[in-house]
């Protein structure tokens, strides 16, 4: 059975009793290609409308992206309104941004409905600004308010300086309907809720086939096989060739964590909030005190080819201390990366190809509420109860670019950096 990668996450793991293999023909309404956490709320949400559902994942529930990200759950995607009213128009944009925020409420309420200690949801996440940007944050403030009713506060210089001791930043915006959680015990108390419900999971189970044509789609693993009604691809930055229209529709683009060593004092010198914190920078840093403020989990930086964690882990600590200097010397407990999915629109990749095909995918960074709302509007598309879905199609599945595409992504995110460093400068 494959293991975890060492992360804060694993080595925190409630678990729940490992998946068998598939073996054997079996059969249901639907199957899920993917155990992130895209294919399980998609599973729950179908069971919860009544269908029968058999998911498959290669390795272990969560092994992906799902089980090893920042952790936090905050509205929004990973491209501006602005961009994704440019392109569907103004209408769609806020009815899109609204299910953002729908993707939000949705964890919460698994979270209470299934009293999920384990996922250790802590609210509020904070919005900094390395540079002077009052105006147009507390326009940003104002806006929410208006259009979505959405409540966020703005935080001064004075005011945030109380919470993070560091001449970096400015100003914030603190969401307190925003939060931050375990997501790898929080799959896999879904999962627990799936099988509660007659759900079959199966780990070490990768899919190495899919034959779609027919209206009874046949999915082979190396002792297995399903058959089903509908199927739903939710592979994220692991999708490789199985499908080649996915395949040529995403590109996979790794990010990275640490986790720093116990150190509660010296980190309360620089971080005295309990919220996440995020930076408005395009290549921003994110990161929130764990285990009750006696280590920090940072995350950052994005790279297109797979590199040496450990030489990041160090570039990582430098962005760290260079934030909060009174850092420095704090040593990194475990440092790892994980693999997101990116469309070039950087807009999710959810709809139906084919007759019973499904997609969901391309959640990039911004995708804990994403994958909530997309497992939820693909349930409800498959089962005839909405075709929310469809608000997506703007955005379809457009060609990566391959190699020049790659390339363009690393270039985009170094002109980024050198953006940011620029806008610092000025300000
Ligand atoms: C380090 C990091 C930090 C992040 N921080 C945040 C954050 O703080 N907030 C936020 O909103 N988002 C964050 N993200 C993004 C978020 O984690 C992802 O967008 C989201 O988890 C994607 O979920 P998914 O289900 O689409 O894909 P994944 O979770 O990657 O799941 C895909 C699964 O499909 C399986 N699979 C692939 N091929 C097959 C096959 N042929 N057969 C069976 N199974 C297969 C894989 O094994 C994998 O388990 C972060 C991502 C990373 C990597």
């Amino acid at each position: 059975m494959p293991s975890y990668i060492d992360s804060y996450y694993m080595r925190t793991l409630q678990a729940g009793p490992a998946r068998p293999c598939l073996s054997g023909a079996r059969e249901a309404d639907v199957c899920i290609v993917g155990g992130g956490l895209a294919g399980i709320t998609a599973a729950l949400e179908l069971l919860r409308l009544g269908r029968s559902v058999i998911l498959l994942e290669a390795k272990r529930v969560a092994w992906g992206a799902s089980g090893r990200n920042g952790g936090v759950v905050s509205p929004g995607y990973s491209t501006s309104f602005q961009q994704i009213a440019r392109t569907s128009g103004a209408d769609n944009a806020k009815s899109l941004y609204r299910m953002s925020i729908e993707g939000v409420q949705i964890i919460a309420g698994n979270i209470q409905q299934l009293n999920m200690q384990q996922a250790q949801a802590i609210p509020g996440t904070l919005r900094v600004s390395r540079y002077e940007n009052s105006e147009q944050m507390q326009a940003q403030r104002d806006w929410l308010a208006q259009e979505f009713q959405y409540q966020v506060a703005f935080k001064s210089r004075e005011e945030l300086q109380d919470m993070l001791v560091s001449a970096r930043y400015r100003q914030a915006l603190y969401d307190p309907q925003a939060f931050h959680f375990h997501p790898l015990n929080y799959a896999q108390a879904l999962v627990a809720e799936i099988e509660r419900l007659g759900g079959q999971v199966y780990e070490d189970s990768e899919v190495l086939s899919a034959a779609c044509d027919l209206p009874v789609k046949l999915l082979k693993t190396a002792q297995g096989s399903v058959k089903a009604g509908a199927v739903v691809f939710t592979c994220g930055g692991y999708t490789g060739n199985l499908v080649p229209k996915l395949a040529g529709s995403y590109l996979p683009i790794a990010t990275y964590m640490l986790l720093t060593e116990a150190a509660k004092t010296q980190i309360a010198s620089a971080i005295r909030t309990g919220a996440a914190i995020g930076d408005s920078r395009r290549a921003s840093d994110y990161y929130r005190l764990v285990d009750g403020g006696e280590r920090i989990l940072w995350g950052g930086m994005i790279t297109t080819r797979t590199s040496e964690p450990r030489r990041l882990a160090e570039v990582l600590r430098k962005r760290m201390v260079d934030t909060y200097p009174q850092l420095e010397g704090l040593k990194v407990d475990v440092a790892w990366s994980g693999l997101m999915s990116y469309a070039r629109h950087l807009m999710p990749l959810i709809g139906q190809f084919k007759p019973g095909v499904w997609y969901c995918m391309g959640f990039g960074g911004h995708g804990m509420n994403t994958t909530a709302i997309g497992g939820k509007v693909v349930a409800q598309g498959i089962a005839g109860e909405t075709d929310r879905y469809r608000q997506f199609a703007p955005f379809g599945l457009v060609w990566n670019g391959g190699a020049a595409g790659t390339a363009a992504v690393q270039m985009t995110y170094w002109y980024y950096q050198l953006m940011d460093f620029m806008q610092e400068r000025r300000a």
